[in-house]
């Protein structure tokens, strides 16, 4: 059975690339009738933020990607925060040191520095493994008795892992195909720290086998670890999991990954929801009217696709659609003008009345109260020049407000003869009984036909004085919602 996760380290609100991992996680699993499950990997407390963790629960609940299992929810593997997990870890350890698989070690930073810069000064990249090993503090190098009394005179040590010399690994990866990778380019990577704490490579391939993951899916960025978790699962004796590592996702503009300052310099968000840190404030999706279909479609379509030119997706469409055959290696670039495109689509999706519903305390906030289908109608009217519903009031104003100035380049098409002709309109429109758009069409119609009158010559100067440019919907729509009222004394301010 599939059984995938999504396993954060709450340290600090999460990244977009993080989302999209485990938004890949989520689509796997619901293909394929699996779990997906969510997993804190918070073993380095240093690294620990405040609120990061609820942050993750939130971001993925608002986006409707919430997992199945989780902290507090279905915890049939529980608990799935690896720092309640802690006494678990120790005997997996011990299990390797006794077969031979780690060992002891304690080497002091400062020795660990001091070697890594002797070598660095001769041009080697310093490997803490079997070639550099002869030089350093650690049980392959002193006897077993002697580690033993270090242990317990209470040096602090740490349990390392024995990577295999002279090995060529040949691993599998569902999007990258076979890797081939050299053991003797890895180093003997810390599995347990003398504080108690596992590191995250082993609390990882332990939590793994022991909440029986089937799929690893994860950022490029794990690729480096792909081997040792694989010496590791055969250390142990354990079937692996099969292993997909995501494409990065690259800056808009130029080369490398996208980041925050990317964000920030652009100003795009490249967190879900917003987070406020005494670092200061960094914009999210969910504050800046993304709705979360939105988000959860462009992400989709970062690094996948389904072989055809179509992009809009729902979340079921693409829990059915999804292959992780299908994700491709190169890396994918983040383009926030086509996110802008994607959140126009969804707005056109939402009903009037949910978007009026939207829009409606911006127009409290500015004191301005509105019958409620009347909003509706101008909502429909407007949306389609829309990105996101904080354009609905440039894009509506003249609704609520009269115009306190007219557009240079129309006023252009006010002529001498412009406001004898508002004049006269203004007495057809007093006479017009039913005061709908329909209506007051075919009675200023009849007028301008009747008297020879040229379209262009009213109809742009009417415009100018409702709205004070030359934009906006059907004109006689526009003039229904204003109400009779409102239009004749916006043609006589005009004209005046
Ligand atoms: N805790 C790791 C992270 O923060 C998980 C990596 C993995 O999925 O193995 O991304």
């Amino acid at each position: 059975p599939v059984r995938v996760r999504f396993a954060p380290s709450p340290t600090g609100p999460l990244h977009i690339g993080g989302v999209r991992t485990a938004l890949f996680n989520y689509l796997f699993a619901k293909k394929h009738n699996g779990v997906f499950y969510l997993r804190i990997e918070d073993t380095d407390q240093n690294r620990f933020v405040p609120g990061a963790e609820q942050y993750i629960f939130e971001a993925l609940e608002w986006l409707g990607i919430a997992p199945s299992e989780t902290v507090g929810k279905n915890e049939k593997f529980g608990p799935y925060r690896q720092s309640e997990r802690k006494p678990l870890y120790k005997q997996y350890a011990d299990q390797l040191v006794n077969s031979g698989w780690a060992y002891y070690a304690f080497d002091t930073t400062e020795a660990l520095d001091s070697w890594r810069k002797h070598y660095e000064s001769k041009g080697e990249t310093f490997i803490y493994n079997w070639k550099y090993n002869q030089q350093l503090d650690n049980s392959l190098n002193i006897f077993p008795t002697e580690t033993e009394k270090r242990i317990a005179a209470g040096e602090a040590y740490v349990i390392r892992f024995k990577t295999p010399v002279n090995e060529t690994l040949h691993l599998h990866d569902i999007i990258r195909g076979d890797i081939n990778f050299e053991t003797n380019l890895l180093d003997d990577k810390v599995l347990f720290k003398s504080d108690g704490m596992p590191t995250y490579h082993l609390a990882n391939i332990v939590d793994d086998h022991l909440m029986e993951t089937s799929h690893v899916i994860r950022g490029e960025e794990w690729l480096p670890s792909m081997p040792l978790h694989c010496l590791l699962y055969k250390a142990f004796g354990w079937e692996a999991p099969e292993f997909a590592h995501l494409p990065l996702i690259l800056k808009p503009i130029g080369n490398g990954k996208l980041s925050k300052r990317d964000g920030d310099k652009m100003g795009f968000p490249v967190f879900p929801l917003e987070w406020k840190s005494e670092e200061g404030v960094s914009s999210g999706y969910r504050e800046k009217g993304f709705f979360p279909e939105a988000v959860v479609n462009f992400l989709a379509l970062l690094g996948w696709n389904d072989g055809t030119e179509q992009e809009l997706f729902s979340l079921e469409e693409l829990a059915e659609k999804f292959d992780l055959n299908r994700v491709h290696k190169a890396g994918a670039k983040f383009d926030p003008d086509k996110n802008k495109w994607f959140n126009h689509q969804y707005l056109q999706k939402q009903s009037d009345e949910s978007l009026a519903e939207a829009f409606a305390p911006t127009l409290a906030d500015k004191g301005i109260t509105i019958e409620k289908d009347k909003l509706v109608r101008i909502v429909s009217s407007i949306k389609e020049r829309a990105n996101f519903v904080s354009e609905f009031w440039d894009l509506a104003d003249y609704f609520f407000v009269a115009p306190t100035s007219y557009d240079e380049k129309a006023a252009k098409n006010w002529k001498e003869e412009t406001p004898n002709l508002m004049q006269q309109l203004i007495s057809v429109l007093e006479n017009v009984g039913e005061f709908s758009s329909a209506n007051i069409e075919t009675i200023v119609k009849d007028w301008m036909t009747k008297n020879e009158i040229g379209m262009g010559k009213v109809m742009q100067p009417f415009r100018l004085s409702l709205v004070g440019a030359l934009k906006g919907p059907h004109l006689f729509d526009i003039v229904e919602l204003i109400g009779k009222e409102e239009t004749i004394k916006r043609l006589e301010k005009a004209i005046a």
